[in-house]
């Protein structure tokens, strides 16, 4: 499943760096997320959820997790 992050929506409210510090970080300049993996694999129940909670976590709904099959 791959990970999407709209920079336009972003707002850098760093939520998704709190949730899931492996998976999301956030720029110097202003602070807008900077994904530091774009796949999860759907096998993984945990990191799935993980990133489904940094998606249901995130203010402006900058996040998206999308199932390509
Ligand atoms: S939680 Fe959403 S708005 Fe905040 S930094 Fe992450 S993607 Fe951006």
């Amino acid at each position: 499943m791959r990970i999407e992050a709209d920079l336009d929506r972003c707002v850098g409210a760093g939520q998704c760096v709190l949730t899931e510090p492996a998976l999301f970080d956030q720029n110097d300049e202003d602070g807008r997320v900077v994904l530091l993996a774009t796949e999860v694999d759907d096998g993984d129940d945990s990191a799935v959820a993980a990133v489904r909670e940094a998606v249901h976590v995130c203010p402006s709904g900058a996040l998206s997790l999308v199932d390509d099959r």
